[in-house]
Formats: C-alpha cells, structure tokens, sequence
C-alpha cells in the first residue's frame, strides 16, 4: 500500500496479538478479506511471550466464584471456550488437556498460531501490515465505515462497515494506568509487550465508547523487587507465583490480604500498600513443594527465590522470625511488628485458622517449619481488566449502553471482563475474537 491509497475490505483489525489474529483468521475462513493493523514491527504482542495456555474455568460458577466483573462478559469465555479449542485442535498440534490455576487447559505453540493465522488472512486476499497505526476511525451517521492508517510510506485509507478493537489494553501507559487503576500504578513494572499503550481505548473513546472497570485490579504479579526485566523468561524467573503459600507483610509489618487467593489479586492489593512493596515470608515446607514446583505441569522448574538473590535483588534465608525481623526492620519495614504479626498468623493458623483476619481462605497452615526464605516484593503488570465498555455480542458500547455498530471489541480492550480475579487472558482474547466474528456476521 502506498501513500494516499484507498482501500475496501470487510474487516479491519487493529491490533495482531491474540485476539486481533484469532478473530481476522476466523473472519478469512468464512471468506471476509481483512486488513489487520499492527503497531509493532511484527505481530504476536503479548501471545508470543506468554506461555501458550489457552485456559479458563470449567464453569462459570467458577470463574463468577473467583471475580467479580461482568458474568455476561465470564459466560461469553465460558460459552466460546469449547468452540475455540476444538478450532484450534482441527489446525494445530496443541498439547495434552493440563490443570491451569483452578481450570484447565491446553498449550498451544504461539509462534506457530501467528503463522497460521497470517496464511489464512492472505489466502482469502487480506494483509497484515506491521509499523502502522490507526490515526482515527471514520464514522458516518454513527456507524463505522473505516479507518486512516499510518505508516512510514504515508497515510491509507480503509473502507470497511466492521473494525475490531483488540490492541491489548493500555498497561504500557503509565499515565492511562495512574488515571484508570491507581495513581502508584504509573510506577508499576511492566510484565508484558511494550507496545499495548491503549490505542484500542483512545480511538474507542474518540468513537463514541463508554470506559467501563475503572479503579479495577489487572492481570500481573508480584516479583523480586527491582529484579531485571530484560523478557519474557525474566518475566517467568521472578514471578513469586507461591505467594499463594506465604504471607504479605506490609512496611507496618501487617497483613493486608488473602494471599491464597491468588498470586494476582496480591499484586493489585501489594500496590495499595505504602511504598506499593511488601515482603513475602514463607517457610521451607512451602520452598520445598512449591517455591521450586513450575506453575503448572511440564513448564520448566525454576528456584524462584533463588534467581531473585543471584540477581540481587532484596532477600535472604533465615533460621528464626526473629532475623527475619531484623532484615525486614534493615529494610525500613517495622520489624518487631512483622515478627509479632508472623507469630500471630501461626498461632491463628494453628489454632483457629477460620479467625485469620485478613482471612485465609486455603493454605491455612502455619509457616513454623524454618529456615524463612523471605524476598520484597512489588507488582509488575501484565494486562488491564479496565478498558472499553463492551457486551455479551463483544460490541463496544456508547454510555447509555447502546451499540456503536460496526465496532466490536476482544481481548484485553474489553473492560470489566474481570475486575480482581483471573480466568485466563489467551482464552479470553480468542473467545471474544469468536464472539465478535460472530455478531459481525463471519
Ligand atoms: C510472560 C507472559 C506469560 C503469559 N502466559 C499466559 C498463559 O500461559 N496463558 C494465558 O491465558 N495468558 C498468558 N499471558 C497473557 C496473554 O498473553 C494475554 O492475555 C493475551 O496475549 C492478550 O491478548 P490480546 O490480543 O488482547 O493482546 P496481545 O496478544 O498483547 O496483542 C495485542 C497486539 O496489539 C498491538 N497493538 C497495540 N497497540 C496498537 C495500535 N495502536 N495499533 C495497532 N496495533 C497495536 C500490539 O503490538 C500487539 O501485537 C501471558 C502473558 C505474558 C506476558
């Protein structure tokens, strides 16, 4: 495409991750040409960097159970869920059913899916055009009627009657993360491509979307404090994903949160905390079966706490709570409070676990089985829950909750699809890439 060119398809795609390829490839097999828009210099955001589960719940129950956004946004995962592995088993070699978190999944090689999903776009005369980028969306009588790409070699004009949002939230933008889910937000790490800086939200908004899930928590976790970033694998090296097993203190030497809820809904709530950093405590029972265990079956074993000391981050083993004190207090956490309130949550966990407060809701046993291993932590972010208003048809929606036609939404661009808990970002991204392509009549 040159400079001033005009384009006709019947889809545009903003966005080549996930849901952007999953829905553009969908949309190909029923015979649309589409024009998928990347950002990036190549496609695959944050899918390539992820660890390829494509896993939810088993029911909605269950994801309703654990998060408290939308249940029409969890039953359109739930619903979709079945129709996207079996498309992805018919085209693709993809692993043996495994337990992911609380649901179940299958691995699929990220890489491969990329490929596939670009073949399919082409065959069926579409293109996927990296190092471009959406200026605006072109509406006429309130409907979508295209899009003014911009690229290096000049701006393009594309006429379609559909666009799919699916840029993969706002999280490397620290203003729109301070202004949707926390000013100590800004300073958040990223754990994620660089390049979701919420371009799906500005030109939903610039369309005429509504926001929705605002002040929400996100998907991310909580690492080593000040531990390298240099990838994915680093992303993975230093991800205390057992925190599920220790305890949080704050700088106060408190407990704030029900750290066996989820390694996740601890990062949202670690960034409330002064200095948005906590220390993690846990025993050598829990550095034993878990603290070394990959996170879910056949991913690589890795000594997390380990990793943090060799890359120095800060941390150390020690023989009684009463060092572990003295380290924390080094830190310029209250160290006689972190003590009292370890000894208090042994004690509890001993003898009336169902009384812990902040409760503890599983893994109620008490961390008396020395040495501690003990690392600060804080919370690194890997994709927004906040986002555009969007319903069960995956249509964006105006704020008076009525359809914007010919603009859908997938993936992470979907707000309040979950709020503080967490069913899968791959699932949810092809299942709302399904939704859309359905509702848009491919
Ligand atoms: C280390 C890591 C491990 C993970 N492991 C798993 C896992 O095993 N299972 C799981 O379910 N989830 C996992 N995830 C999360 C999962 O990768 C994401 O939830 C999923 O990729 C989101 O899909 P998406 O399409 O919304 O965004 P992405 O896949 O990130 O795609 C968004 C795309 O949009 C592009 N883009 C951004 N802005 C623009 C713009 N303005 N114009 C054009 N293009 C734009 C980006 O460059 C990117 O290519 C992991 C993530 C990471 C980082």
């Amino acid at each position: 495409m040159t400079s001033r060119d005009v384009l006709d398809c019947d889809l545009i795609v903003i966005g080549g991750g996930m849901a952007g390829m999953t829905a553009a490839a969908r949309a190909a097999e029923a015979g649309a040409r589409v024009v998928v828009v990347e950002k990036a210099p190549q496609i695959g955001g944050s899918a390539v960097l992820s660890g390829g589960y494509v896993w939810t719940a088993t029911s909605q129950a269950e994801i309703d159970r654990h998060d408290d956004g939308d249940p029409a946004l969890h039953r359109v995962v739930i619903e979709e869920y079945p129709h996207v592995m079996s498309w992805l088993r018919s085209r693709m070699d993809v692993g043996a059913p495994v337990r992911a978190l609380y649901g179940r999944g299958q691995q699929v090689d990220m890489w491969s899916y990329m490929r596939f999903c670009t073949r399919t776009v082409e065959g069926a005369g579409g293109f996927v055009v990296p190092e471009t980028e959406v200026s605006h969306i072109l509406m006429e009588d309130g409907a979508v009627v295209g899009a003014i790409t911009t690229h290096a070699d000049g701006d393009t004009e594309l006429r379609a009657p559909r666009i799919l949002l699916a840029t993969g939230g706002f999280q490397a933008d620290p203003d729109l993360r301070a202004q949707y889910i926390h000013p100590a937000a800004r300073g958040m790490r990223l754990r994620s491509n660089p390049n979701s800086t919420g371009g799906g939200l500005r030109l939903g908004l610039a369309a005429g979307s509504a926001v929705a899930g605002p002040n929400s928590g996100y998907y991310g976790h909580l690492l080593a404090r000040g531990c390298p970033m240099r990838g994915d694998s680093d992303f993975v090296r230093y991800t205390q994903y057992h925190s599920i097993h220790g305890v949080l203190l704050n700088r106060r030497g408190q407990r704030f949160c029900d750290e066996s809820f989820d390694d996740h809904a601890s990062s949202h709530l670690t960034l409330r905390q002064p200095g948005a950093v906590a220390l993690l405590v846990w025993d050598e029972q829990v550095q034993r079966e878990h603290g070394v265990v990959p996170v879910v079956v056949g991913a690589e074993a890795q000594d997390r706490h380990a990793n943090a000391m060799l890359a120095g981050c800060p941390g150390g083993v020690f023989d009684s709570l009463e060092a572990v004190g003295g380290f924390a207090q080094s830190l310029g956490y209250d160290g006689a409070a972190c003590v009292a309130s370890l000894q208090a949550y042994n004690e509890l966990m001993r003898t009336a676990p169902d009384q812990a407060v902040p409760p503890r809701e599983t893994n109620a046993r008490p961390l008396d089985r020395g040495p501690w291993y003990v690392l600060e932590v804080d919370s690194a972010i890997t994709f927004t829950y906040c986002g555009l208003a969007t319903d069960d048809q995956a249509r964006a929606l105006d704020p008076f909750g009525a359809p914007i036609p010919g603009l859908f939404v997938a993936g992470a661009d979907v707000g309040n699809a979950y709020r503080k808990g967490y069913a899968g970002g791959l699932a949810l991204a092809a299942t709302f890439a399904f939704r859309a392509m359905r509702s848009a009549g491919f």
